[in-house]
C-alpha cells in the first residue's frame, strides 16, 4: 500500500487560473492563496513566469509570488518554460521552480515552440545556473497520452527521461497525464518502470486530470505505486490551454475527502477547503470540476430535511 501521508501540491492558482480569459484581480488571487494556506495547504504552484502577451492572466506573477512567500511555511512553486523566464522568476525571489517538457514533439512545439530535446538542453542551462537553495520540479507533460498523437508508449517517455534525469537527479520528477485519458494500470506501470530504471532519482510526483472520470483512480494508482506527492487543483480548475478537451485537473477537495476516508494524512482541513473551492468555482469564466463540493452541499440539505 501507499504512504501513510501524502503531500498535495495545489496547482489551481497557476494551472487553474491560466486558462481563464477574464482577468482575476491580483488581490483576489492572493486572497485565494491565503485561504488555501489557511486550510492547511503548504505547497502551491502559485503562478508562472511566462510571456505576458501570451498569458495576460499571469502577468502579475512577481506580486503573487511575493505574497505567497510571506505565508508561514509556504512552499511557493512557479512554472518556467525557459531560461529567460527562469531568470525572471529567480530575480523575483522564487525558491522553487517547475520546468515543463512534453514527451510528444507536437505538444512541446505547441506549448513552448521547441522540440523536446531542445527543451532538455534548456533545462540543463537552467539547472547549471540554479542557486543551491532553489528546488526544482520537472513536469513531464504527455507522459502517457498526447492530445494530438494519442497514447505515448512508456519506452518513449523513458527515452526522454534518460536525457532528463541525469541533469539533476535530485529534482522532483512528475509524469503528467495531460489529457486525462490514462488508466490506473498504465500510471502504475510507468511509475514502477521509471523508479526501477532511475534509482538515483528519489523524488517523484503525479499530475492527473479528471476529464474521463479517472482522476481519483489514477491518483490511487500513483499512491499505491509509492508516490506521495500529488498535484491537484481546488474546484478542479484548470486543464491545458494547448490540449483541446483536457478540462479539469483532479480536484483537491475530492483528493482530500478520499484520503481522509482512507486515513491517509494530507494536513488539509476539508471544511475550510470546500469554502475556498466554492468561491473558486464561482470565478467568472472558470469551468469547475470535482464531485465532493456538490455532494457535501446535497448531504447538508438532506440532514436539514431529516
Ligand atoms: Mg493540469
Amino acid at each position: 500500500m501507499g504512504a501513510a501521508s501524502v503531500s498535495l501540491v495545489e496547482v489551481g492558482p497557476r494551472d487553474g487560473f491560466q486558462p481563464i480569459e477574464t482577468l482575476i484581480p491580483t488581490a483576489r488571487k492572493i486572497m485565494f492563496v491565503e485561504r488555501l494556506h489557511a486550510a492547511g495547504i503548504r505547497r502551491v504552484e502559485v503562478t508562472a513566469f511566462v510571456s505576458n502577451e501570451a498569458v495576460p492572466q499571469l502577468a502579475d506573477a512577481a506580486e503573487v509570488l511575493t505574497a505567497a512567500q510571506a505565508l508561514p511555511g509556504m512552499d511557493a512553486q512557479v512554472l518556467v518554460p525557459n531560461l529567460r523566464h527562469a531568470e525572471r522568476a529567480l530575480a523575483a525571489g522564487a525558491k522553487h521552480l517547475a520546468f515543463v517538457v512534453s514527451v510528444s514533439e507536437k505538444h512541446n512545439r505547441n506549448n513552448v515552440r521547441r522540440a523536446p530535446l531542445e527543451s532538455v538542453a534548456e533545462y540543463a542551462r537552467i539547472v547549471a545556473m540554479l542557486p543551491a537553495d532553489v528546488a526544482m520540479r520537472l513536469n513531464v507533460a504527455t507522459a502517457f497520452d498526447c492530445p494530438f498523437d494519442g497514447a505515448i508508449a512508456p519506452e518513449t517517455t523513458l527515452a526522454l527521461l534518460d536525457h532528463l534525469v541525469p541533469i539533476l537527479p535530485t529534482a522532483e520528477i512528475c509524469p503528467c497525464d495531460t489529457t486525462g485519458r490514462v488508466t490506473p494500470d498504465r500510471v502504475a506501470g510507468l511509475i514502477d518502470a521509471a523508479r526501477t530504471r532511475y534509482p538515483q532519482a528519489r523524488s517523484w510526483a503525479y499530475h492527473g486530470h479528471d476529464t474521463y472520470g479517472l482522476g481519483l483512480a489514477n491518483v490511487v494508482a500513483a499512491w499505491q505505486a509509492g508516490i506521495d506527492v500529488i498535484d491537484s487543483s481546488f474546484a478542479g480548475l484548470g486543464g491545458c490551454p494547448f490540449a483541446p478537451g483536457a478540462t479539469g485537473n483532479v480536484s483537491t477537495e475530492d483528493v482530500v475527502w478520499m484520503f481522509d476516508a482512507m486515513n491517509v494524512a494530507t494536513g488539509i482541513t476539508l471544511d475550510a477547503l470546500i469554502a475556498v473551492a466554492r468561491d473558486g468555482a464561482a470565478i467568472p469564466g472558470a469551468s469547475a470540476g470535482g464531485r465532493v463540493r456538490n455532494a457535501l452541499v446535497a448531504a447538508s440539505c438532506r440532514s436539514e430535511v431529516a
